[in-house]
């Protein structure tokens, strides 16, 4: 930033090197430091990877007093308690795993000055007991880490996070910094009213992961497919995310009889066995993680060479974080995503129980993720779009879609002919669901009353089920053949779909998967 000093920009560095060893700064690294030896305020995004903890721990020393870190789990702050202590920095952490004769050295170093940097979970932090003793000492800023699990709109929403904008009001002119790996726009600015900041800075790092090869395939042998990506990297260390914990247990059981050392991890294991289980990954004794989402925040293992999603993950953010373990030393990684239209349904229903907000926040992005699953658009483009950015090159040569390796339609021009022919029949008066009724010739009560099976369009696409020609017109709205109008998503044909229409345009459709074939045709 040209704004910062060259003493600061200096001090800054000569503490990172003396401690870290290391010898730059990594994108946005500096503003964000800058911004909290400056007593600001900010909101800081970064990839997972991009290097966020140094980006409050390198001015925590360079800054007098005590810096308060809030951080939402107990194994995560015990990392990074233990990591800065190896470094020879003067860390530690108050939660429930610690004895009362721990706590009271704690305190006492503290107020000492002896330690400068306190992880706290976030109801810890904000207890009454724990206000009245920081306010006795000199706090010199309070760093919120995985802060999107404070907004509502976020997919982690966390209530013990709630209360959070008691911070400002109980230490007026102290900095609170915000940092997280997602969020979109909607999400950085609630994150930003929640806390109460005042004219914070927001640094928002590139989301594009480069040297991530992005796959999504349709699920067909599960374990077949798990192990192809697993066989591609022999001895080499990779997750494996599945949505059940039935499931962790079976695939890491299954894997270890075809002699791939793999360990499970899910919340139903006890404390011990998950510790064991990702150190041993951590320290390479196993070279396959089999995981539910419980794994994985704020692991620092630069050398997972792959991802493999074995059902979807709930949210686009959580595919970005989750896919995002991989490859953190910026060499090449593989993320396969095995897409079934059945985990949609089981995410739905398990998002139904979200309160109001949550949900619909939760169903929008699970949608955003669907759409990125049967897009054919480039992957990287997709997502970084997803959180307001563009991708500057054309072909991002790290996907499926930009390799050319998805299953496409051959004629496609014909089917997306048809398509849109029936969206220009109904008088592009209709939604997705009623035109791929339409075009499926179903009997539906309303396709009868409006005597749309009538139309000459009516069951064009009558062998195929309503799930696939639903899934063709998303892609053709994501190509721009056709656009969503007003409130009901109502279709209309755009200029380039009159050139398609012309049969001058070749669209990319994908062959719909072998689950979807065998489901009645005509199921509404
Ligand atoms: P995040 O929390 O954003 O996922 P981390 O803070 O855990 O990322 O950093 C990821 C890894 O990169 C860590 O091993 C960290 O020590 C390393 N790292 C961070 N900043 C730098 C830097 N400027 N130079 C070299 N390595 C760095």
């Amino acid at each position: 930033m040209e704004t910062t000093s060259k003493g600061t920009r200096e001090q800054l560095l000569a503490t990172m090197r003396q401690y870290w060893g290391y010898e730059g700064f990594r994108p946005l690294q500096l503003e964000a430091m800058e911004s909290v030896l400056e007593d600001r305020d900010s909101v800081v995004v970064m990839p997972t990877g991009g290097g966020k903890s140094l980006c409050y721990q390198v001015p925590a020393l360079c800054k007098p007093g005590l810096a308060v870190v809030a951080s939402p789990l107990i194994s995560l702050m015990k990392d990074q308690v233990d990591a800065l202590t190896a470094c020879g920095i003067p860390a530690a952490c108050l939660n429930s795993t610690i004895t009362a004769e721990e706590r009271r050295q704690i305190a006492a170093d503290v107020r000492s000055g002896a330690i400068r940097i306190l992880y706290l979970a976030p109801e810890r932090l904000l207890s009454e007991r724990m206000l009245e003793f920081l306010s006795g000492v000199e706090v010199s800023f309070f760093a919120i880490d995985e802060s999107h699990c404070i907004s509502e709109w976020g997919h982690d929403f966390r209530p013990e996070y709630r209360m959070m904008n008691m911070l400002k009001e109980t230490f007026p002119g102290v900095g609170v910094h915000a940092y997280t790996a997602t969020a979109t726009e909607r999400v950085r600015d609630d994150i930003a009213q929640q806390l109460g900041l005042i004219n914070p800075e927001m640094l928002v790092g590139s989301f594009d992961r480069p040297n991530l090869n992005y796959r999504i395939v349709r699920r067909g042998d599960r374990f077949s497919q798990i192990h192809e990506v697993i066989a591609r990297h022999p001895n080499e260390s990779g997750v494996v995310y599945c949505i059940r914990r039935a499931d962790v247990e079976s695939i890491a059981e299954q894997l270890n009889s075809v002699g791939v050392k793999a360990l499970p991890y899910h919340a139903g294991l006890s404390d011990e066995e998950r510790q064991a289980n990702q150190d041993a990954f951590i320290q390479e004794r196993t070279d396959v993680i089999v995981a539910t989402v419980a794994f994985g925040m704020g692991i620092d293992k630069s050398n997972v060479r792959y991802v493999v999603h074995a059902g979807m993950p709930k949210s686009l953010e959580s595919y970005q974080q989750e896919s995002g373990r991989a490859g953190r030393d910026g060499l090449e990684a593989e993320c396969v995503m095995l897409y079934s239209s059945g985990d949609l349904v089981t995410w739905k229903r398990m998002l139904g129980d979200l309160p109001d907000t949550a949900q619909q926040a939760a169903m929008h992005s699970l949608d955003a993720l669907d759409h990125f699953c049967i897009g054919t658009e480039c992957r990287h483009r997709m997502l970084v779009s997803y959180f307001g950015q563009e991708l500057e090159a054309e072909e991002c040569e790290a996907c499926d879609v930009c390799l050319g390796t998805v299953d496409l339609v051959e004629d496609a021009t014909v089917l997306g002919q048809k398509i849109l022919s029936c969206i220009l029949r109904t008088g592009e008066r209709f939604g997705a669901d009623h035109n791929a009724k339409v075009l499926c010739g179903s009997r539906d009560k309303r396709v009868l009353e409006l005597d749309h099976d009538k139309l000459s369009t009516y069951g064009l696409l009558q062998s195929e089920n309503l799930r696939s020609v639903r899934m063709w017109i998303e892609q053709l709205v994501g190509q721009r053949f056709l656009a969503k109008v007003g409130e009901y998503n109502v279709l209309k044909v755009t200029e380039s779909g009159r050139v398609l229409l012309r049969g001058e345009a070749l669209p990319k459709l994908t062959k719909p998967d072998a689950a979807e074939r065998a489901e009645s045709p005509k199921r509404a």
